[in-house]
């Protein structure tokens, strides 16, 4: 059996889980929480290209038992869904939380209650979607949260539109890191997640922080995940996610047993239908290709 303590417990009695959550507070004052560098001071009212205030806005919080097996075992994994995102894509399936902003606010301290609340039914994490540009609020509700007893694995669901040092201000606070590796091209991703053009390096070296931080996943003896890389690679029709050099990326500069889920479910949405391209579904043909290019290159732990 595999002992497992979230490693926020230790750097709450450390005191420097509230010194981060300090740090990341005061990028209020000129938000660069997200590589999107928008320099608003989110204190005063102002808006970013992710329209977040600075107060934490969710549109959901509840068990979630459609995400990878080992985040949601018998229990199910306690998702929070938070409201706006910082890589607006185009085809988001959740367009009216991303885009449009749906949901509520509510204090740091209601975000400890919500995060116990999960804890205390059962769900085996916790799972924040879109968390990127609340990690202030986020870090501070997990302050809160650790003094009444929190003690499920932390869950970083991003998009991965994230700076290299603000991922490693997060190392020892998160367990499973949970990211997208959406595009590897510049220009498809400008495209798609407008004037995200430098998506493919900002991930990529992302990745690597996260692979350093955690490693390869870990899970106890029911399959259960307690720490480690997850990364999600949602496959769009014509090839547009650069399948073949996502895949050669995992295996060449992180690791071969990298936790790897070729998804599968894309459908058209939002503003997709304005993109030819982009507005069918996935053919089987183009999925199994995806399947064939992952073990080609070596990727052996698929989810
Ligand atoms: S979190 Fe929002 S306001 Fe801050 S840099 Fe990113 S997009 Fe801009």
């Amino acid at each position: 059996m595999i002992e497992f303590e979230p490693a926020y417990i230790k750097l709450h009695e450390s005191g420097k889980l509230q010194e981060t959550a300090n740090r990341l507070n005061a990028l209020y004052e000129s938000c660069t929480l997200c590589a999107r560098n928008c320099k608003v001071n989110r204190n005063q009212g102002e808006k970013g290209i992710c329209k977040a205030g600075s107060r934490v806005k969710i549109s959901s919080a509840h068990p979630h038992f459609g995400e990878e097996r080992p985040l949601v075992g018998r229990n199910g994994s306690g998702t929070i869904f938070l409201t706006h995102c910082n890589l607006l894509c185009l085809y988001c399936q959740n367009w009216d939380i991303s885009h449009g902003g749906e949901g509520d606010e509510i204090s740091d301290q209601e975000l400890a209650s919500v995060m116990l609340r999960l804890q205390n039914i059962g769900c085996h994490n916790i799972n924040f979607v879109s968390p990127t540009h609340y990690l202030p609020n986020i870090i501070q509700a997990t302050v809160f949260a650790v003094e009444n007893g929190l003690r499920v694995p932390i869950v970083y669901n991003t998009g991965t539109y994230d700076q290299l040092e603000i991922v490693k201000m997060l190392d020892g606070i998160v367990d499973i890191y949970l990211p997208d590796s959406k595009y590897i091209d510049g220009t498809i991703a400008k495209k798609y997640s407008p004037g995200a053009g430098d998506y493919p390096e900002v991930a990529k070296a992302a990745l690597k922080e996260m692979h350093r931080q955690v490693g390869l996943l870990q899970t106890d003896e029911n399959n259960i995940a307690l720490w480690g890389l997850m990364i999600r690679h949602l496959v769009l029709p014509n090839g547009l996610a650069g399948t073949e050099e996502f895949v050669k990326f995992v295996a060449d500069e992180l690791n071969p047993g990298t936790y790897v889920n070729i998804m599968a479910q894309y459908r058209p949405a939002y503003k997709a239908h304005q993109f030819p391209e982009l507005s069918r579904g996935l053919t089987h043909t183009e999925y199994n290709q995806a399947l064939v290019l992952a073990r080609k290159h070596g990727l052996y732990n698929l989810g």
